[in-house]
């Protein structure tokens, strides 16, 4: 078995990669050039020819994954950009639409041995910013998001842009999905993450270069770079990059995964959670920000997910924030970040 991996030199995408090689399943990596294939080639040299990588320089142009998809019997698609300070919103919009819009097409047209695509689409598809507590579900799309852009342009906030370019991606990939369904041999599976949080395989010079939500976790959990009212009132809901990529393999494998949006979360945090998990760790070596310890323990947490669909259709058990706050953090002090 081998698996068509994009983004496969990213955050998630490195531990889904990793993932499936300590399975004993094959990986043909899409990287955007060779030089950022480098690591990954090192990194994961002990399974040889198992890791293989293509370069796709451009995922917009026409076709761009016509050959990487000739010879695998899965696709995972991550590449999206990941990016909170466009100003033009097609530069988030563009590759993420196209990207996907793209790889479905190659897939249909030439992935003749593929049986099933899995999307990492995102929480922000699935939520808008609530006035009071909400529970959202896979029924829920983020349309406030659209609007604001359809509105704005680009005078939109930053999140505004990437939360519509998720949503007009995931909706994307249904509506070709939709369309041709019953004629492909393949079906799809949407994976909605929520804030991904953990230990990185990734290349990662510096804490600036970490994602957003890892570099928000740093800033607020090592430097405390939050308010002490923000921390009881902000957050959302977070999984591991572990767990999730778990998630991954499971939506290429379990047949009941084929045709379904899924969320993904552990559950919901505020900043203040992880001061109090991380604080509690017998991690000496250092000195964190406390916050006010306890105090978001009465936080009511303004979006939450239902969690059903994940539960009956993967089963997955999850990390604790313990866990991850201590693997993270031994990262980090490995690194002397
Ligand atoms: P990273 O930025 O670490 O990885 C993104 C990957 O996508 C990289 O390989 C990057 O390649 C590639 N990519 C981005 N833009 C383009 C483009 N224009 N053309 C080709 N490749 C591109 O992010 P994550 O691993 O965190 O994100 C992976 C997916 O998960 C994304 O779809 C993201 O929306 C989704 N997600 C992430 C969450 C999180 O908290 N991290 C939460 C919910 C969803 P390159 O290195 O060349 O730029």
């Amino acid at each position: 078995t081998k698996i068509l991996v994009t983004g496969v030199n990213g955050y998630i995408g490195s531990w889904i990669a990793r993932s499936l090689l300590e399975r004993g399943i094959a990986v043909l990596g899409a990287v955007r050039s060779e030089n950022k294939g480098r690591h990954l080639r090192e990194l994961f040299a002990s399974y040889e020819e198992r890791f293989q990588l293509v370069q796709v320089p451009d995922i917009m142009v026409d076709g761009a994954f016509d050959e990487a998809v000739l010879d695998v019997d899965g696709v995972i698609h991550t590449a999206s950009p990941v990016v909170l300070t466009a100003v033009d919103p097609g530069e988030v919009i563009g590759p993420a639409m196209k990207g996907t819009l793209g790889l479905l097409t190659s897939v249909a047209k030439f992935g003749t041995n593929v049986q099933r695509v899995v999307v990492t689409s995102s929480c922000t598809a699935v939520f808008h910013f609530p006035s009071e507590p909400t529970v959202f579900s896979e029924t829920d799309w983020n349309e406030q998001a659209v609007k604001e852009v359809e509105e704005k342009g680009s005078n939109a906030s930053f999140a505004a842009k990437y939360c519509a370019s998720k949503t007009l991606a995931e909706k994307a990939a249904w509506d070709f999905f939709n369309e041709s369904k019953g004629t492909l041999p393949w079906d799809l599976t949407v994976i909605n993450p929520p804030n991904v949080h953990g230990p990185f395989i990734n290349e990662v010079p510096n804490p600036q270069s970490l994602g957003y939500a890892t570099n928000e976790w740093y800033n607020i959990v090592v430097r405390g770079d939050m308010s002490a009212e923000d921390m009881t009132s902000k957050g959302h809901c977070w999984v591991d990059v572990r767990d999730l990529a778990e998630a991954h393999i499971r939506a290429l494998f379990v047949d009941a995964a084929g045709g379904e949006r899924i969320i993904v979360s552990a559950g919901p945090y505020v900043w203040q959670d992880w001061l109090d998990v991380a604080n509690s760790l017998a991690m000496q070596s250092r000195r964190l920000p406390v916050g006010v310890p306890g105090a978001g323990a009465g936080a009511q947490y303004l979006m939450s997910y239902d969690t059903g669909k994940q539960e009956r259709i993967f089963g997955l058990g999850f990390r604790t924030k313990a866990d991850t706050a201590r693997d993270v953090l031994n990262q980090f002090a490995h690194l002397g970040w």
